[in-house]
């Protein structure tokens, strides 16, 4: 096995939605086109193309969400995404989703999140830790990463912690439903907040009530920052503080300035930010600039599925393209602990994991 996959690895941004597999969606389409609410032949392509626009993209979740959005799917996506992460040793993964209403469906904001809980709970294969009081659980990852290797251990164990999205299309009046759906959900593992959606939708005004509550709350939050050139919304985002951001594409000096000397951690999806054509190529990757400066940074997926690519994947990535070797990659992905947003208890279970596996790196 390639040291990438073997390797332990933290991820902190992955969208339900966007990771979940081909097979799957065309399963699901299969599906919906026997059942004549989809033409399966016009979406068959869509799903299987390779590159995409940012626009493209944001058109392609609204398939997605076509074929995955009710109760009994949320459930399986949710519990075959785990168990893919898990699959390439991930031991800690936050993953985001955007609670939706579906009337059709029966679906609200709060069943939507049951339905991801119940995918979670029916995970089989590997070893789940999810909620905060889940303490036997904690016991049994310490015992396996202190008294055997972490490559020994015969099942995977997995961290699972879930961020609610807000999406850009939202009302301020959604946003705050969000908000206080992640506050009710606390004890089962949601952490924090998300900014994601399509990045000309929206103003940053109108999310801004929900955010700053859910700050004040002591949720943590993470924004999509600078997907596109809006100066104005990457100074207020910077300013509002918030505890990390994904993408950071497209920023300018002054923007670099404030970013680094507020140290928020940048959330890197090398894959999605070259196949979205937010990044032209990867030798001018921000990655090279924020490393050599000992920015806080983790390498991510951001949508696993929809650009096919995974997270050892993403590291392998960052070891051809910028020249980092093994030691300073399992580097890279243990600093990950200290961004994470989960308590200081798992962040020490990780450091143990991290501590066990150091001893193979040779
Ligand atoms: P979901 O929240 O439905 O589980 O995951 C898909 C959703 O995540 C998309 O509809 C979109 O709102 C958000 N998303 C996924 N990838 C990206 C991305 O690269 N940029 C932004 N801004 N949002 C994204």
């Amino acid at each position: 096995m390639e040291w990438w996959v073997s390797m332990p690895k933290v991820e902190l941004h992955a969208h339900l939605n966007g990771s979940v597999r081909d097979s799957t969606l065309l399963e699901l389409a299969r599906v919906l086109g026997d059942e004549g609410v989809i033409v399966f032949s016009d979406v068959e392509h869509v799903i299987m193309k390779d590159d995409r626009s940012l626009h493209e993209v944001f058109k392609l979740f609204d398939l997605i969400h076509i074929l995955t959005t009710d109760h009994k799917t949320v459930t399986r996506i949710t519990k075959e995404v785990v168990e893919d992460f898990a699959s390439e040793n991930v031991v800690y993964l936050e993953l985001r989703t955007t609670p939706k209403k579906n009337d059709s469906k029966g679906m609200s904001k709060h069943s939507y999140m049951e339905a991801v809980m119940e995918g979670l709970r029916s995970v089989t294969a590997v070893d789940v830790y999810f909620a905060p009081q889940n303490l036997d659980a904690r016991t049994s990852i310490n015992r396996i990463s202190i008294n055997d290797t972490y490559h020994g251990a015969t099942r995977k164990k997995i961290y699972v912690r879930f961020l609610l999205s807000i999406d850009r299309r939202e009302t301020t009046e959604a946003a705050m439903e969000t908000v206080k759906l992640a506050l009710e959900m606390r004890d089962l593992g949601v952490v924090g907040i998300d900014l994601s959606g399509n990045p000309i939708v929206g103003e940053w005004n109108t999310f801004l009530p929900a955010l700053k509550f859910a700050q004040e709350q002591g949720l943590c939050i993470t924004l999509h920052c600078g997907e596109v050139p809006n100066h104005e919304e990457i100074q207020m985002m910077l300013d509002f503080l918030p505890m990390r951001i994904g993408h950071a594409c497209c920023f300018r000096e002054e923007d670099w300035r404030k970013l680094k000397s507020s140290k928020i951690p940048v959330e890197i999806c090398l894959t999605s930010n070259i196949r979205t054509d937010s990044i032209s190529s990867l030798d001018i990757h921000h990655f090279v600039d924020l490393y050599n400066a000992k920015h806080p940074i983790v390498l991510c997926t951001d949508d696993s599925g929809v650009f096919s690519t995974s997270l050892s994947k993403e590291y392998s990535l960052a070891s051809s393209a910028f020249g980092l070797g093994k030691r300073e990659l399992f580097q890279l992905a243990r600093n990950g602990i200290d961004y994470i947003f989960a308590d200081a208890e798992v962040k020490r279970d990780l450091t143990v994991i991290f501590n066990s596996a150091a001893k193979e790196l040779d």
